[in-house]
């Protein structure tokens, strides 16, 4: 039963703009990034992509020639210092490093091997989850509702989010998906190769001591596996409809 707006029907859009926070975690691979920033864009309300901001860190870790065997203190100190900025424009995210637009940099090989274990640290991980804050408090302030996509955005980062998702899908379908987007960015590796890499990443992730991935017990658990992005699409529209978060 619906508590607050219409559901819509299959493939329609959200009537309306969307308020409150809507915390979209998963691992990669699952489409979170696709369809958050399409809800946002449909409900006209600024999506955060806090993968980006763990990845422009990793970037000005890397440009100081910090690596992994540095020590914490160093890696934290260099990520205090970096101008990270978000753009939050669900029409056009990106991400700054003192003003330079990076996001195409941060997506490749070397910030991608290199992100989950600089963002296993605890020091860098509180850093960049108060900036998170900041970001949803001012929409809020604003009256506004948002889109926040990562890892620990719903057990985390905004515990009280009005609603919560978790992508999953096997780790097959997840690698096949990431090695056709690497293709499409023009980086191309075989398919063993990109399995191995999205298996380490989700061990890294999951088994960190602070924040590890995982789903928060009120989620939403969506299995993406057979699920195209606009059948993802449509049942988050129906979620925002169900909980009354349209206006
Ligand atoms: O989402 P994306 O694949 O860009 O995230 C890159 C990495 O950033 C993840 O593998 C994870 O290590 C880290 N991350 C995180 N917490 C978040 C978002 C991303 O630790 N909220």
């Amino acid at each position: 039963m619906s508590r607050g707006g219409t559901v819509p029907e299959r493939g329609r859009a959200v009537a309306g703009r969307l308020r409150g926070v809507v915390a979209m975690d998963g691992p990669s691979g699952t489409g979170k990034s696709t369809v958050s920033r399409r809800l946002a864009r449909e409900c006209a309300v600024p999506y955060l992509d806090t993968g980006a901001m763990y990845r422009a860190a990793t970037l000005a870790v890397l440009r100081a020639g910090l690596g992994p065997d540095s020590a914490a203190t160093d890696v934290v100190a260099v990520a205090r210092d970096a101008e990270i900025e978000s753009v939050i424009d669900p029409a056009a995210p990106r991400i700054l490093l003192a003003g330079e637009d990076v996001e195409a940099e941060i997506r490749g090989p070397a910030v991608t091997g290199f992100v989950s274990a600089v963002s296993a640290h605890p020091q860098l991980r509180e850093l960049l989850v108060g900036r998170q804050r900041a970001y949803i408090a001012a929409a809020v302030a604003r009256d506004e509702g948002v889109v926040v996509e990562g890892r620990d955005i719903g057990t985390v980062v905004a515990p009280d989010a009005a609603l919560k998702v978790y992508l999953t899908a096997s780790d097959e379908i997840r690698a096949v998906r990431r090695g056709a987007q690497d293709r499409k960015a023009g980086r191309g590796a075989d398919a063993a190769t990109v399995l191995a890499a999205v298996r380490r990443r989700d061990h890294l992730d999951t088994t960190r001591t602070v924040s590890p991935l995982a789903a928060a017990p009120d989620a939403v658990v969506l299995d993406t596996d057979d699920l195209s992005v606009d059948a993802v699409l449509d049942e988050l529209r129906r979620l925002v409809a169900e909980r009354g978060l349209v206006r």
